[in-house]
C-alpha cells in the first residue's frame, strides 16, 4: 500500500535551528583540512511530489471502500498501471522502490477477481514466513466477504490444512511450503489449483543463484499442476528495483512478464554524498610492520571505512545532528560508536554519552528507549548493523552515514531513506571501503543514481538443479515430451540421465518415476550436504552453512556471525558435517584463502575477436582452502596468517574465461615476466566487479589466470561460479563481458594508488598472497580485451555443443 503521509516527527527539545544537508556536508568536509577532498560526488535527489491517479473501472466499491478504510484514496500510477496489465490477464512484475506501495498493485486485482468470481483462488508465494504473516494481516484487515485468507507453512496446525485447501480463496505461503507440500499433494489441492486465477510472487529478486533456479522450477511444476485442469494463472510479481526485471521475472516464471518500473510515490528530498576515505601515507600502512607474508601488505591502503565513518559521526554529532551510521557487522557498529564517543568527550567531556551502538538482540522495551531517546535528542548520534531494519522505528533523524556499499541499490536506498523528517530535506553519505567495487562506484554515480544495472541472476539450465526437479515433477505426475518444454533448455538431457540412472522408466505415454518414495530436494541446500553451526556449550543448532562454502566461513578459528552475535569455531567435523563454535567478539575478522586448479570440460558459447578470445562453459575446479588471515577489525591491519588442513574439493560449474594472444600482450608494453601479474591483477579486479551487473558477491564467484593454460593454450583468465553447475553469475558475466571489463578497467585506472591496493588489484580470499600483481600490466590487459570485445549486443556464435576447447 502507499506509505502514509509522513507523520511528523516529535519535536525533543534541543532541536537544532536548522542542519540543512548543505551546511552539514560543508562541516564534514572542512574537517579534513587541505588534503585531497573525499567527496568524489554530491547528487541532490529532489522531492517527488507523487502521483495518484483514478481507480481503474473494473474497481469493485467494496474493495475501494476496504482500501478507504486503510486511507488510501487513490492508487499511485505505477500500482494502477501494474494491476491493470494483471487484470487484463498480463503477467507482470512490479519492481520499484522500497515504501513504493507494491502489494496496493497485486491486492488490487487479485482481490477484484475473487470479489467479481465467488469462486476464483489466488495463491501468494513469500520468501520467508514472516512477510507472508505480514500479508495475511493486511489482507486479511481488509475483511472482505468469502476471501478467507490463511497461511499455509510448516506452522500450519494439521487440523487446519483441510479447511484452509477446501475454503480458503487466498492462501499465503512461501516456495519451500509449495515443493515439499502442496505440489506432492496436488491431488488434495485439486479444487483450489483448477479456480487459480493469481499467482503473486513477492519479494522476486530474493529468488537468485541456485535457489533461484530451484524456485523457477517449482513454478513450473505449479504451472504443470494448473495446467491438467485447464488453469493458465495470471503471475504477478513484485520486486525491489534492479537491472532487467523482465527479463528476470521470465526465467523465474518460464513466461513472457511486462515490467511496471516507474515509480510514482512521493519521497523526501536527500543530498547524497560519495565519500573515498583518502589514502593513508605508506609508511602509516597498517601490516606494513606487521609479520604477515605477502607482498601485498606493503601496498599503501585507504583510512579504514569504519575510522571515516566514526569521524563523520562525532562530527555531526558535534554539531547537534541526529545521524545513524549503518555498519556491516555488529563489531564494526560497536568500533564506530566506541570510537565516536572517545572523539567526542576529548572534545567536550560528557558528549560521548549521546551516541550509542544498536544491538540486534535489544529487547522491545529497550527499542522504545532508544527510539525516545533519539527522538527527544537525549541521544543525537546511532551506529547499527542493518538489523536495524527489522525492529525500530526511528523519525526525525538528519543524516545517515552508509559505511560501504551495502550490496544491492535495495539496501542503499533503504538505508538512506532512513534519514528525513517532515518535508525537510536530509544527507545520505556513503563512505566507501578498500575495495575494488566501492571504488567504483564512488567515482561513478551513474552506476548508483542512473538505471540500475545489477540484475537478479538464475539459471533454470543448471543440471545440478533441472534433474532433481524433474524427478519431482515426475513423481508428481509422468513427464510427457510437451513438459519438456516447459523445463526448458537441457530437460531432455535431464530427463535422459535420470533414465539412466535408473530414477525414471521410459514408457510410451512418457517417463515415470520409479521408487515409493519421493525424491528429497532441498531447494536451499546446494554444494553437499550443509554443515551444521552448534553451539559447543549447549548443543544448540544455530543454523546451517551451505557445504561449498563451509571451509571458508566455519574452518577452526573462523568468526562466524550469526544474526549479528559473533562465535569462534573450535572445530569442524567434515565428517559428521558439524562446526563446533562459542561465542566470543574478537576484535579481529578472518578470511579463508585458497589454492585453485582448473580444467575446461566443454564450450557453450565464445566470441572470436581476434587476438582476444571471449568463453562460456564448463569447467572442471579443484581447489582447497590452505590458510586464513586474522585482521583487526579497527583498522584491517593483518595480524597473521595462519595454516589450515582441509581437503581439496571438486567442482563442476559454469565459467566466463578470456584468452589473449601473447603478441597482442606483447604490443600493449606488457613484458612477458610482467604477464603473471598483470593477469592476476586484472582477474581480481574483474571479480569484485562482477557485482554490478548481477546480484552476486564476491563470495559467491572464484578466479584463475594463467600466462600459459594448458586447455586454451593461452594467456588466460578463468571466472567461475562457486556452486555446482553454475548460478548464473558467469553467465551474465558473458553476457554483459565488455560493460563489466570497462568497469573492471575505470575501477583500477581511477584509484589513486601507485602500484595496487585493496581498493583495486588486491584480493581478500587470494590463495597466492596476492603477488604477483601488477597495476599497469591490468590496465594494458583490459585494454587489449576492450579493443578487440564487439560492442554490447553484438551477437556471440552459436552454442558449440560439447566442443572440447583445444
Ligand atoms: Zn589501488
Ligand atoms: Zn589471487
Amino acid at each position: 500500500m502507499p506509505p502514509a503521509a509522513t507523520v511528523a516527527a516529535g519535536h525533543g527539545p534541543d532541536r537544532p535551528p536548522g542542519a540543512a544537508p548543505a551546511e552539514l556536508l560543508r562541516r564534514l568536509r572542512a574537517r579534513t583540512g587541505g588534503d585531497a577532498d573525499p567527496v568524489t560526488h554530491v547528487e541532490r535527489v529532489p522531492a517527488r511530489p507523487g502521483e495518484q491517479v483514478p481507480w481503474p473501472q473494473w474497481t469493485p466499491e467494496e474493495l475501494r471502500a476496504a482500501f478507504a478504510r486503510r486511507g488510501v484514496v487513490a492508487p499511485w500510477r505505477h500500482q494502477a498501471e501494474a494491476a491493470d496489465l494483471a487484470y487484463a490477464g498480463t503477467h507482470v512484475v512490479v519492481a520499484t522502490g522500497t515504501a513504493s506501495g507494491k502489494s496496493l498493485a497485486y491486492q488490487l486485482p487479485a482481490l477484484a477477481t475473487l470479489l467479481a468470481d465467488p469462486r476464483a483462488t489466488v495463491l501468494y508465494l513469500a520468501p520467508t514466513k514472516a512477510l507472508a504473516a505480514d500479508q495475511l494481516r493486511a489482507v486479511a484487515g481488509l475483511e472482505l466477504d468469502g476471501v478467507r485468507p490463511a497461511t499455509y507453512d510448516g506452522d500450519t496446525p494439521r487440523a487446519e490444512r483441510e479447511w484452509i485447501r477446501r475454503h480458503s480463496r487466498f492462501v499465503l505461503t512461501n516456495p519451500d511450503m509449495l515443493h515439499h507440500g502442496v505440489l506432492p499433494g496436488h491431488a488434495h489441492w485439486s479444487g483450489f489449483l483448477r479456480r487459480l486465477a493469481y499467482v503473486v510472487v513477492d519479494e522476486c529478486h530474493t529468488y537468485r543463484g541456485v535457489f533461484g533456479s530451484h524456485v523457477s522450477h517449482v513454478l513450473r511444476r505449479l504451472r504443470r499442476q494448473c495446467a491438467r485442469f485447464g488453469r493458465t494463472p495470471v503471475f504477478l510479481l513484485a520486486s525491489a528495483t534492479s537491472g532487467d526485471p523482465a527479463t528476470a521475472a521470465g526465467r523465474l516464471t518460464g513466461l513472457p512478464v511486462a515490467a511496471v518500473t516507474d515509480d510514482a510515490s512521493p519521497r523526501g528530498g536527500v543530498t547524497f554524498a560519495l565519500w573515498e576515505p583518502p589514502l593513508l601515507p605508506g609508511d602509516h600502512a597498517p601490516g606494513a610492520g606487521g609479520q604477515a607474508g605477502g607482498a601485498g601488505d606493503l601496498a599503501p591502503v585507504r583510512r579504514s571505512a569504519l575510522r571515516e565513518t566514526a569521524d563523520l559521526l562525532a562530527d555531526a554529532v558535534a554539531s547537534g545532528v541526529r545521524t545513524l551510521a549503518f555498519v556491516r557487522s555488529r563489531k564494526g557498529a560497536e568500533v564506530v560508536a566506541a570510537t565516536a564517543r572517545r572523539a567526542l568527550d576529548e572534545a567536550v567531556p560528557g558528549l560521548g554519552d549521546r551516541v550509542a551502538a544498536y544491538r540486534a538482540g535489544y529487547l522491545r522495551e529497550e527499542r522504545r528507549e532508544l527510539e525516545r531517546a533519539l527522538l527527544h535528542g537525549d541521544l543525537l548520534g546511532l551506529a547499527s548493523t542493518n538489523a536495524l531494519e527489522l525492529g525500530v522505528d526511528l523519525v526525525g533523524l538528519d543524516a545517515v552515514l552508509i559505511c560501504g556499499w551495502p550490496g544491492t541499490r535495495a539496501s542503499l536506498w533503504q538505508q538512506a531513506g532512513r534519514a528525513g523528517r517532515s518535508g525537510d530535506e536530509a544527507l545520505a553519505v556513503l563512505v566507501a571501503r578498500d575495495d575494488p567495487l566501492d571504488t567504483y562506484l564512488v567515482h561513478h554515480p551513474e552506476a548508483l543514481f542512473g538505471r540500475p544495472v545489477e540484475a537478479t541472476v538464475l539459471d533454470p539450465a543448471n543440471p545440478y538443479v533441472l534433474a532433481p526437479q524433474l524427478a519431482c515433477a515426475a513423481a508428481e505426475a509422468p513427464l510427457t515430451p510437451a513438459d519438456l518444454d516447459l523445463f526448458g533448455d537441457g530437460a531432455k538431457e535431464a530427463v535422459d540421465s535420470l533414465v539412466a540412472a535408473g530414477a525414471l522408466r521410459q514408457r510410451p505415454t512418457g517417463w515415470y518415476w520409479r521408487h515409493r518414495e519421493r525424491p528429497e530436494v532441498d531447494l536451499r541446500g546446494e554444494g553437499g550436504a550443509p554443515v551444521c553451526v552448534v553451539e559447543a556449550a549447549t548443543g544448540r543448532l544455530l543454523g546451517t552453512v551451505d557445504g561449498g562454502s563451509a571451509h571458508f566461513l566455519v574452518h577452526a578459528g573462523a568468526v562466524h556471525l550469526h544474526q549479528g552475535v559473533s562465535y569462534v569455531v573450535d572445530s569442524l567435523d567434515l565428517d559428521d558435517g558439524c562446526a563446533l563454535v562459542h561465542p566470543e567478539e574478537p576484535d579481529w575478522s578472518t578470511h579463508a584463502r585458497d589454492v585453485t586448479s582448473l580444467t575446461v570440460a566443454s564450450v557453450r558459447s565464445y566470441v572470436d575477436a581476434g587476438p582476444v578470445g571471449l568463453f562460456l562453459g564448463e569447467v572442471d575446479v579443484t581447489s582447497q582452502v590452505v590458510s586464513y588471515q586474522r585482521r583487526r577489525i579497527s583498522s584491517g591491519e593483518v595480524i597473521d596468517t595462519r595454516p589450515l588442513d582441509l581437503p581439496a574439493r571438486e567442482l563442476r560449474t559454469v565459467a566466463v574465461w578470456f584468452t589473449l594472444s601473447p603478441e597482442s600482450l606483447a604490443a600493449a608494453g606488457v613484458e612477458p615476466a610482467d604477464v603473471p601479474g598483470a593477469l592476476h591483477a586484472a582477474e581480481h579486479a574483474a571479480i569484485g566487479l562482477l557485482p554490478l551487473m548481477a546480484t552476486c558477491d564476491r563470495w559467491d564467484i572464484g578466479g584463475l589466470s594463467t600466462a600459459l593454460h594448458p586447455d586454451t593454450e593461452a594467456p588466460t583468465v578463468f571466472v567461475y561460479d562457486g556452486h555446482p553447475g553454475g548460478a548464473g553469475f558467469a553467465e551474465r558475466a558473458y553476457g554483459t563481458a565488455a560493460q563489466w571489463l570497462r568497469a573492471t578497467r575505470d575501477a583500477i585506472a581511477e584509484c589513486g594508488c601507485e602500484a595496487g591496493c585493496p581498493s583495486c588489484v588486491q584480493s581478500p580470499k587470494c590463495g597466492n598472497g596476492n603477488n604477483p600483481l601488477s597495476k599497469p600490466g591490468a590496465l594494458r590487459v583490459l585494454d587489449v580485451v576492450l579493443a578487440n570485445l564487439p560492442a554490447p549486443g553484438a551477437a556471440a556464435l552459436p552454442r558449440q555443443g560439447d566442443r572440447r576447447a583445444e
